[in-house]
């Protein structure tokens, strides 16, 4: 796997950038100068101007895409960061994140996933989505310790996949994720009850060999997701792989249970064929998940009421603004967006796919593009040769890979020069196992080095 090709760049004055932000692939920059009144752009927070230990020990996602969702309660907190850290300048940072890296050498690695701030990526050895670098930490079992710069499912799926030996680290145990928070393990067991109760045993094949209900869960899901999907005959997609996955599901259960992204659900199946109304959405805070019996009876596949706060920002107006004002522009969008979006879209597919697509066009092309923005401001960085921008012009990251700043990275890198391992992240072992088998059944379905899927739409 290619590691990231990147130059350091420290923090510059708000007032010296470029209003227009052209080829910036700081989108922390970018917040300063908006905050500080240097760019007319918009951002959904000011206090993502701030760093983030300033968030870590009040309740809530923090500034950003998920501030307005509810984080559940006995979530992951992250202690104080040391005052020699939060002082430090960025170009001093760098410096110690550099010297701690070269003095641990192939001890460790460490990982950055595509949305996380740019400041952090520089100090990548790999830079790509949550399953690439779950990949690239299988690569290295001589490695003692992965740093993983992404969220906390992502570190977990690094910890199943790596050597028992291995320590995996998230810099800011802060750094959860919402749409994987919104799939808690007792209320999918409650669910996996209720159908129970309408479909019969869930265990037993019927005359023609298949399962009344197959479950399938997204990457971005805990640990204890995974888990209980291996345990009942299910398995994990991603959005590059997720048509093969549901390929996989039908031709084993008569029907699917997605969690916990809605949208990726929704959009893979339909792409499919599978018709909406037999779609039913599953909102565990309601009775028969809000649906009824003769629903669920129809139904091809049962969509946990789940999303991603990123994904769902995105809106057709923006769309259509976008080809009023770019005519000629390309549309492509990631299928954690609303249905209507993913629709309007030129295309759609996975961070790989958006990649892809980018580097293959030959001739200069305006791009909007519906994801994360740090991603989006490193695509645009990287291909000076096209116009590519976030099809939101409301500046708003991630609320939980922004948890992620150099500092801690310094922390955790320089705890470990120290011999302390700082922030270590372990699934127990008896959600490991079935949650490794719900992996291995994805690896065997569809492997890592096959393209990523996407699709295009009809124009
Ligand atoms: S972009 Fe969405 S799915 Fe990804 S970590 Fe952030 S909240 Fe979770």
């Amino acid at each position: 796997m290619p590691a990231s090709i990147v130059t350091l760049s420290t923090r510059a004055p708000a007032g010296a950038l470029d209003p227009t932000f052209d080829r910036e692939p700081s989108v922390d920059r970018r917040i300063q100068a908006i905050v500080a009144g240097a760019s007319t752009a918009e951002t959904c927070n000011t206090d993502l101007a701030a760093e983030p230990w300033t968030f870590d020990t009040r309740p809530g996602y923090g500034p950003g895409s998920s501030m307005g969702d509810v984080i559940p309660t006995g979530a992951p907190r992250q202690g104080e960061l040391p005052e020699e850290y939060r002082t430090a300048t960025d170009a001093e940072l760098a410096d110690r994140i550099r010297t701690a890296k070269q003095t641990l050498g192939d001890r460790v690695v460490v990982l950055g996933h595509f949305y996380q701030r740019e400041e952090v990526v520089i100090h990548a050895d790999y830079v790509g989505d949550s399953f690439q670098l779950a990949g690239a930490a299988q690569a290295h079992p001589e490695a003692e310790a992965i740093v993983f710069c992404g969220v906390h499912f992502m570190a977990e799926t690094a910890d199943l996949l790596s050597r028992p030996e291995q320590a995996v680290i998230l810099p800011n145990l802060a750094a959860g994720c919402s749409m994987a928070d919104m799939a808690d393990i007792d209320q999918v067991e409650d669910c996996w009850e209720d159908l129970a109760e309408i479909y019969g045993d869930l265990d037993t094949p019927d005359a023609e060999g298949l399962l009344p209900v197959i479950p399938v869960t997204y990457m971005n899901s805990s640990a204890a997701i995974k888990g209980f999907v291996g345990r009942h005959g299910g398995i994990v997609c991603t959005s590059s792989n997720a048509r093969t996955v549901l390929e996989w599901a039908f031709a084993r259960g008569r029907r699917v249970l997605f969690f916990p992204d809605q949208h990726l659900g929704r959009n893979t199946a339909k792409a499919m064929g599978v018709p909406v109304e037999q779609m039913p959405l599953w909102n565990p805070r309601r009775p028969l998940g809000g649906s009824t019996e003769e629903t669920l009876l129809d139904a091809r596949v049962i969509l946990w009421h789940g999303f991603c706060s990123v994904h769902r920002r995105f809106t057709v107006d923006q769309i259509e603004t976008a080809r009023a004002d770019h005519p000629g522009v390309r549309v492509i969008v990631h299928p954690e967006c609303p249905m209507d979006v993913v629709d309007a879209a030129d295309a759609a597919g996975s961070t790989d796919f958006i990649r892809k697509a980018i580097q293959a066009a030959e001739e200069p092309t305006t791009f909007a593009i519906g994801t994360e923005i740090n991603l989006v401001q490193r695509l645009a960085a990287e291909h000076p040769q096209h116009e590519i921008f976030c099809l939101d012009p409301v500046v708003c990251p991630c609320s939980t890979m922004y948890r992620i700043h150099p500092g801690y990275l310094a922390w955790v890198l320089e705890g470990l020069v120290d011999g302390e391992v700082r922030n270590r992240i372990t699934v127990p072992a008896d959600v490991a196992d079935p949650a490794r088998l719900a992996l291995e059944r994805m690896l065997a379905a569809k492997p890592p080095a096959a393209p990523a899927s996407g699709w295009e739409n009809a124009s």
